[in-house]
């Protein structure tokens, strides 16, 4: 069993412990809260151990009466692989203190990129990752596009890509962020981070992305425009997306969605758990394949579809599972690609 602590328990670090609870090769020591909250007593119910930042915030915990089994230091002597799930840039403050106690550890997307090793896809670059100290899960808008590119690469061959994101401006816990009534131009000045993110897995390809934030909490939206390297047929496309568990096509003449919210609100009927879709949400009908090119639109569900792969991270950094094995692992236990409908 690899033993396991996450530091940072918000919107992705519970997901993340809620994944490695279904996991028979992973064991979770214990997670790091700051604050003796409505969430550090639902942690204490499900019967998670929690361990505080510091003695400070451990005597907030102790007034609070809630137990806490010692500080984040504390954790560190007992686990393998930190998941560092704090707010972007907190993890590489953090970093030197992870090294120093010789832990290995996954950052998320909100870190820069040379806070790691590796920055990670698992479809695209899992054994990149095998045996590395440190790795950082790419964003959840870098990770959706991985998503698509590799699995159209590995199938048919990706030359180029163009997309233009279209951010939510909030997860729907979130009371003091926006816009609320206007669709800002992230940035204005092209183009936006996110390509050269998706260049940190893939530094050969040849990206430009541009973004826009707009007033909703449920999904990103994506209109991706890709060249292929050779000119395919709208079937073999449809193969490649359907080959992988961790991308849904959407049949909107079936199904009769056609927003994120129809997607979330089928999530919700289906019982996924926080309503929840890691996997890339492809919208089936938008396919369009002209020659060696192929456009799409596709929705990514932030707050969980980074979450199979801080597990198959944790496995690659340990080196205990192929990345074959770790995918389906990963997939299986946590349903990915079981139908919403
Ligand atoms: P969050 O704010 O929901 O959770 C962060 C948690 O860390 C909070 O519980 C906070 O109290 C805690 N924290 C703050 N300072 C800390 C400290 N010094 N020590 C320990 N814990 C501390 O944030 P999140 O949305 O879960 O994001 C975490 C990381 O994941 C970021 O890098 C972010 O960019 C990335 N990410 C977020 C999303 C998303 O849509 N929410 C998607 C993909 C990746």
């Amino acid at each position: 069993m690899v033993r396991v602590g996450i530091n940072g328990y918000g919107t992705i670090g519970k997901r993340v412990a809620d994944a490695i609870l279904k996991q028979d090769d992973i064991e979770l020591v214990g997670i790091v809260k700051t604050k003796p909250d409505y969430v550090a007593l639902q942690a204490v119910k499900k019967g998670l151990k929690i361990y505080a930042p510091d003695a400070d915030s451990a005597k907030a915990f102790a007034s609070a009466g809630i137990p806490v089994s010692g500080t984040l230091q504390d954790l560190l002597g007992q686990v393998d692989v930190i998941v560092d799930a704090t707010p972007g840039g907190v993890g590489a403050k953090y970093k030197p203190l992870y090294e120093e106690v010789g832990v290995k550890a996954i950052y998320q997307g909100g870190e820069k990129t040379h806070v790691a090793e590796v920055s990670f896809s698992s479809l695209c670059n899992y054994d990149e990752a095998v045996g590395r100290r440190s790795v950082r899960v790419v964003s959840c808008n870098t990770t959706g596009l991985l998503r698509l590119i590799c699995t159209l690469h590995n199938a048919i061959g990706v030359k180029s890509v163009r997309a233009t994101i279209v951010r939510r401006a909030a997860d729907p816990k979130e009371i003091k962020r926006g816009p609320v009534n206007s669709i800002n131009l992230d940035p204005v000045k092209l183009p936006s981070h996110h390509g050269e993110d998706v260049k940190t897995v893939l530094p050969w390809l040849d990206i430009i992305t541009a973004a826009v934030v707009v007033p909703t909490t449920l999904m990103h939206v994506h209109l991706v425009n890709i060249k292929l390297s050779r000119q395919a047929s709208i079937e073999e496309v449809l193969q490649a997306l359907q080959s992988t568990r961790r991308i849904i096509l959407v049949d909107t003449k079936r199904t009769g969605i056609k927003s994120t919210a129809e997607v979330i609100e089928a999530a919700r009927d289906a019982g996924r758990p926080r309503s929840d879709v890691p996997e890339l949400v492809v919208f089936k009908d938008s396919i369009t394949v002209n020659g060696d090119e192929v456009i799409l639109f596709q929705a990514v569900h932030q707050e969980s579809i980074v979450v199979p792969e801080n597990i198959d991270a944790i496995r690659a950094v340990m080196n205990i599972a192929s990345r074959e094995d770790s995918i389906r692992k990963t997939d299986e236990t946590l349903g990915l690609g079981k139908p919403l409908w």
